[in-house]
């Protein structure tokens, strides 16, 4: 186990260098010129509509480039200054300066170390958010947020993320004090936890940052959804819109809900598309329902986070680790330096799997056009997709290797394909 934190540090290091190669072929790719015509050919892009596309996508790309190395470069900074060993000194002082006995107040640092960490990660990650939405989304035209509403966004985030976090973290420190098998009653948890979480999102968090509005009985939206929600026979309890204009110009839509079923278009999308192409799309979020991918996203999320807790649970032992952290080691572990390492090596399995987890994703999303398609009409999905893509200035093509890790969604070239096959077998079995 002594060499464990030599491989911590070198997955670490190959994960930047590997995902900076990445986004550099992909950004390179899109240079070719003979790919403007193929895009006007394709997909009706004007060479004007072309360069605004790959303007954007080199502006977000410098930006994550940049985000990445920053925050790489802090992580190194943070791990060989021993600044881990200086805070886990101060939170020993907080917790025993507060009075609580000694088993609670294992569980206090643990809370005050967290606490720390997500305020210091909050104030880091600041300017970058703001210049992605004031000046990358400003200057593209996406961005429509005033700077007070950004202050109240960061607030409210911080104190919801903290609130969250100590729900989550004093059973499982209270677990990894008092328990042997710790990683087994964590993971049981975490998992009711997660499920909860997606009930509690929808219902209280995210309206403290949108309003919903419940759509127009009469208009030919709703009527065009109703007749897609009668034809899935899917029995929707509610349909709205959310002001997501408030924020960006980007279009999205979503279903929520496993005690109610909520169906909720971003009013950005309502204003870009036509009846009959937004029920084009809700018809392809329906299909994800239809099929169970949502449950089965959840059940697979679960069981990774069962593979890292059980894998966490002996490598978390290593001495090495700790001490290569800077943290004292003593006998036993501190359940919340425990924690940390769990949240670590959880970061380098999620690099590892992202591959797979996309393929999965691609292969969800061709059932869930094949879905749509078998419900509205084709054309109208196709059309419906190619505006979104084009009000969002997002230019079609990509490096295949970026996209086969990356994509969750295939390109839409493929998309078309496939969504054109799927037409013709329907019609053919409509004949
Ligand atoms: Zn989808």
């Amino acid at each position: 186990m002594g060499h464990l934190f030599l491989v911590f540090c070198v997955c670490f290091v190959v994960s930047f260098f590997w995902e900076s190669y990445l986004k550099v072929i992909n950004y390179r790719y899109a240079q070719d010129p003979k790919l403007k015509d193929k895009a006007k050919e394709q997909f009706h892009l004007s060479y004007e509509d072309s360069d605004k596309a790959l303007a954007y996508r080199k502006d977000r790309f410098f930006y994550s480039f940049y985000v990445s190395l920053v925050s790489t470069a802090a992580t190194v900074v943070v791990i060989f200054s021993g600044l881990f060993g200086y805070l886990e000194g101060v939170c020993e002082k907080i917790a025993s300066s507060l009075g609580f006995g000694s088993s609670a107040s294992s569980t206090v640092e643990g809370l005050v170390f967290f606490a720390i960490c997500i305020c210091a990660s909050t104030l880091i990650n600041l300017p970058f958010s703001y210049y992605s939405q004031f000046v990358i989304e400003q200057k593209h035209g996406f961005n429509k947020m005033t700077r007070k509403l950004f202050v109240i966004d960061s607030l409210k985030s911080l104190i919801i993320s903290l609130i969250l976090t100590g729900v989550v973290l004093v059973p499982l420190l209270w677990f990894i004090s008092n328990y042997e098998l710790w990683w087994l009653y964590s993971w049981i948890f975490i998992s009711i936890f997660s499920v909860v979480l997606t009930w509690v999102y929808p219902t209280f968090i995210q309206p403290l940052f949108n309003t919903f509005t419940p759509l127009q009985k009469d208009g030919d939206l709703n009527q065009a959804l109703i007749k897609l929600a009668k034809k899935a026979e899917f029995n929707v309890d509610d349909i709205s819109t959310m002001n997501a204009s408030i924020r960006s110009t980007h279009g999205n839509a979503y279903f929520s809900g496993i005690f109610k079923k909520k169906i909720v278009l971003y009013d950005t999308l309502v204003k870009a598309l036509s009846a009959s192409q937004v029920a084009a799309v809700l018809a392809h979020e329906l299909g994800h329902f239809k099929l169970g991918h949502i449950r089965w996203g959840v059940l697979r999320t679960i069981l990774k986070m069962g593979i890292v807790f059980w894998m966490v649970s002996y490598l978390a032992q290593s001495e090495a680790m700790v001490e290569g952290f800077g943290f004292s080691a003593m006998e036993p572990m501190k359940p919340y330096v425990i924690l940390l390492f769990f949240f670590l090596w959880q970061g380098v399995v999620e690099s590892i799997l992202t591959p797979i987890m996309s393929y999965i994703s691609r292969r969800d999303e061709f059932a869930a056009d094949a879905y749509a398609v078998s419900m509205v009409n084709g054309k109208d999905l196709v059309d419906g997709l190619l505006k979104l893509s084009k009000n969002s200035h997002q230019f079609p093509f990509f490096h295949p290797l970026y996209s086969m890790v990356y994509h969750s969604h295939p390109p839409l070239t493929e998309r078309f394909e496939a969504i054109q096959k799927a037409m013709t077998t329907t019609n053919a079995s409509l004949s």
